[in-house]
């Protein structure tokens, strides 16, 4: 697609090609060079273990055009040593940092006409992803790897502007085990979750969310994003040991640190949704969704959290704040943005 044709303003959050990806292979033991590759398949053996055995992690992070013409990716250091983590977790082998963050910086600098202009609310995603490729039947990890990230340019997340949805809990489904995958970013998760968002949404919620798996009695995760709410000032993220550690969410911490707010990182009841002001799902693809009201399907309680629809003063404060950091509207006082150079 030539760029000119590329309606920036109004990409939405799907795969459009772009020029190139980048791949690098694990085998005999150590990770091989960089490949630059315009194919955008991936020829494989029928028995490599991610197609039985659920072998394969991934990341999403973003560059965005600033307002000074700079390019900046946010926190790739973060998304690394997270995908590190859970490839430990399901015995994949762990990509370096340095070779995460050379290959990200690569994808970019071969795509950066396909970076959104500043203004227009769009970004560059990456997905990096890491699948083993070894033939296996039998149940055991593979020892060679793939590992690619390709680049597509994404749009504004809220295209009718920053705005509440609704979301639901059914205690019939979790999204993980206690003691399982929720801390890592698996897709296997994602395949677990998908019959309680498809609830959700055959009802008219944008979200399911989900409760902690061992209790049920406390706010574990929203579909694909992290959970906080805002309440009398203070900043409450649930903390359970099946929840994944967005970036986004950790970063919203520090800002509300900043912003002079109390932080409680702590088991949230479902019954304390009654009493706080401001609620919503937040991850890299929207930063902050903010939530209107939630539905508790066991209880058959409505939580009318956003009383007049809108979005909350402290969440939008939140949101303004980290977009400014990553389109460098303001000073990067935590030094979360890697500018890339010469594009
Ligand atoms: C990726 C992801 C998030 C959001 O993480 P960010 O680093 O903020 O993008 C939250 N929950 C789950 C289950 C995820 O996979």
């Amino acid at each position: 697609m030539a760029n000119e044709t590329i309606d920036w303003s109004n990409l939405s959050f799907s795969y459009m090609k772009t020029d190139y990806n980048v791949r690098c292979t694990f085998r005999d033991g150590k990770w091989g060079e960089i490949e630059v590759c315009s194919d955008e398949n991936v020829t494989l053996h029928m028995a490599a273990s991610c197609l039985h055995y659920g072998q394969e992690i991934f990341e999403g992070l973003k560059a965005f055009r600033g307002k000074d013409g700079k390019v900046r990716l946010f926190r790739v250091d973060e998304n690394a040593k997270r995908m590190q983590n859970s490839a430990n977790g399901i015995m994949m082998e762990p990509i370096p940092v340095e070779l995460f963050e050379q290959m990200c910086k690569k994808v970019i600098e071969l795509n950066a006409r396909f970076i959104p202009p500043y203004g227009t609310g769009s970004s560059l995603y990456l997905r990096p992803l890491e699948i083993g490729i070894e033939p296996r039947v039998g149940v055991n990890p593979a020892t060679e790897y793939l590992f690619i990230i390709f680049a597509t340019p994404v749009g504004p997340y809220f295209k009718g502007g920053f705005q509440t949805t609704d979301v639901a809990i059914y205690r019939e489904f979790d999204r993980a085990a206690p003691l399982g995958t929720g801390r890592l970013k698996v897709g296997g998760n994602y395949a677990c979750g998908m019959r309680a968002t498809a609830k959700a949404k055959a009802n008219g919620y944008s979200a399911a969310l989900f409760l902690d798996p061992k209790e049920k009695k406390y706010l574990d995760e929203c579909g694909p994003a992290n959970f906080f709410c805002i309440k009398d000032g203070v900043y409450v993220t649930p903390k359970s040991g099946s929840i994944l550690p967005s970036i986004t969410n950790m970063s919203l911490q520090q800002i509300a640190r900043d912003l002079g707010m109390e932080v409680q990182c702590r088991p949230v009841p479902v019954e304390e949704l009654a009493e706080v002001q401001e609620a919503a799902e937040c991850g890299t693809a929207a930063v902050c969704s903010p939530i209107g009201k939630i539905y508790d399907d066991g209880t058959d309680i409505t939580y009318n959290i956003a009383k007049d629809g809108k979005p909350g003063p402290w969440t939008t404060k939140l949101y303004n704040r980290l977009r400014a950091i990553q389109l460098g509207e303001v000073e990067d006082t935590h030094n979360w943005c890697t500018i890339i150079e010469g594009i």
